[in-house]
């Protein structure tokens, strides 16, 4: 066939317009979109990459997968728990539901039975305090770097913050908390060395200048080795000496102690070693939404309520909603995956890998999202080619396993047993379609 005979063979975009897939999806995903994947199958047909006939039944595919946005749901097969790149905590049901309802008008700012204005996100703000005994009051922001500056900022000015060398980290995608604590117009004060700190150092850096301790769990690395760092207690002491606020960032959001993370810090016992105000995260560990909690006294917290920058980093109501429902609940998918039960995660594994037809090997799980560093979770995973990867990513539903070694690893600790069938198909697809489908057609 020569090309004139294959280009003429394209179906025109009027009557691929005129489908009733892309009658429907134009309801769905809007005109402009619709258009969008019509012109990439036509264009891909144009330059050779796919057959003329093939071009409708791809049209229908492409439109069928497209979604209302561009945030694609993903299977968490990498044994990860809080995945930064995948939205780190998912949230449970109840939380999912609140934010649904939530989504409309909602009383978030009016007390219904008087119709008067009433404290925004005060729900919230209870359940919170309810899981927290030991905080006199709190404040929800967007997230924990924005509590940390908030905090900053409100208590201590453009004064000194007086924090160990071996704390000021950086948390990701190059952040670094000492650029964002400087943004404040308060001046660091680094005491101590990289791998140790005594309470001394603090001491003899505080001065007229000074405006609060600050105290930072450097989460995602660990000194090990000949170390010192100053507990929050003996922080304390020193802070009530001189009259000066302290401030303990956590990163993550335990609320107690937990068993299996041991080196991992918890709100309960920041605020019983005396802390003015913790900061932690509402989806780091806690297992809900993206939020900062500012925790604590409630002398600092009104400070940090009321400075006008906390109007500039109040939470919306969907992560209102989705805060509160998930301090309701006993259970997190977050807590799930990090308490799942090595006979049950083994037999899900082992169903796998029978279904698929490949080998089950040992495999650790991890915290992620900067908590618990060097903490293995021991578990299983499924072994493929490392190949099969790109095609997992590339499937419906999108499945991101861990690239290891040359290896493609499929573990189920972060997957809801619910959806171990869909998984399940998945693998068989990827391993089936020698060609990635969704890639390069967009
Ligand atoms: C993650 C982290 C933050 C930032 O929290 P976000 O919710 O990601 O903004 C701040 N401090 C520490 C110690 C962290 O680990």
């Amino acid at each position: 066939m020569s090309d004139e005979d294959h280009r003429r063979r394209i179906p025109r975009t009027d009557r691929l317009l005129a489908l009733p897939a892309a009658r429907e999806a134009r309801e769905r995903i809007g005109d402009a979109a619709v258009r969008r994947i019509i012109d990439a199958q036509q264009r891909a047909a144009r330059e050779g990459r796919l057959p003329a006939e093939r071009v409708e039944p791809e049209v229908e595919r492409a439109l069928r997968a497209e979604r209302p946005t561009s945030l694609t749901p993903v299977l968490n097969a990498t044994g990860v728990i809080v995945h930064t790149n995948l939205g780190r905590a998912p949230l449970a049901r109840r939380a999912r539901e609140a934010v649904l309802s939530a989504a409309g008008y909602v009383d978030v700012e009016m007390d219904l039975e008087t119709g008067k204005r009433s404290a925004r996100g005060a729900g919230a703000r209870e359940a919170l305090l309810q899981a927290c005994p030991d905080a006199e009051d709190a404040v929800i922001v967007n997230n924990g770097a924005a509590a940390l500056l908030l905090a900053v900022t409100a208590l201590a000015g453009t004064g000194e913050i007086i924090v160990s060398r071996g704390e000021l980290v950086e948390i990701g995608a190059g952040f670094r908390l000492p650029d964002l604590l400087v943004t404040t117009g308060a001046r660091l004060r680094e005491v101590g060395t990289t791998n140790r700190t005594h309470l001394d150092d603090y001491a003899q850096a505080i001065g007229p200048e000074t405006g609060c301790l600050l105290k930072i769990h450097p989460s995602n690395f660990r000194v090990q080795g000949f170390t010192a760092e100053v507990g929050t207690s003996e922080l304390r002491s020193l802070a009530d000496e001189h009259g000066l606020p302290l401030i303990v960032d956590l990163g993550s959001g335990l609320l107690d102690p937990e068993p299996t993370l041991p080196d991992e810090p918890d709100i309960a016992s920041a605020l019983r070693a005396g802390a003015d105000v913790v900061i932690a995260s509402g989806d780091k560990l806690l297992g809900g939404p993206q939020a900062g909690l500012l925790l604590g006294r409630s002398a600092a917290i009104r400070r940090i309520a009321t400075h006008p920058l906390a109007r500039a980093m109040r939470s919306d109501k969907l992560t209102l909603a989705a805060i509160e429902a998930t301090l309701r609940i006993a259970e997190t998918p977050v807590s799930a995956a990090l308490h799942a039960d090595p006979g049950r995660l083994r037999e899900r594994t082992l169903m796998l890998a029978e279904r698929v037809g490949a080998e089950v090997v040992p495999h650790d799980g991890r915290v992620g999202g900067g908590g618990a560093p060097g903490v293995p979770l021991p578990g299983w995973a499924v072994e493929l080619p490392e190949s099969a990867s790109e095609r997992l990513r590339a499937g419906e539903p999108a499945v991101v396993a861990r690239v290891h070694q040359g290896r493609c690893l499929v573990d189920l600790r972060c997957v809801a047993e619910e959806d171990d069938e869909r998984l399940a198909e998945a693998v068989l697809a990827a391993m089936r379609d020698p060609e990635p489908r969704r890639l390069g057609l967009r």
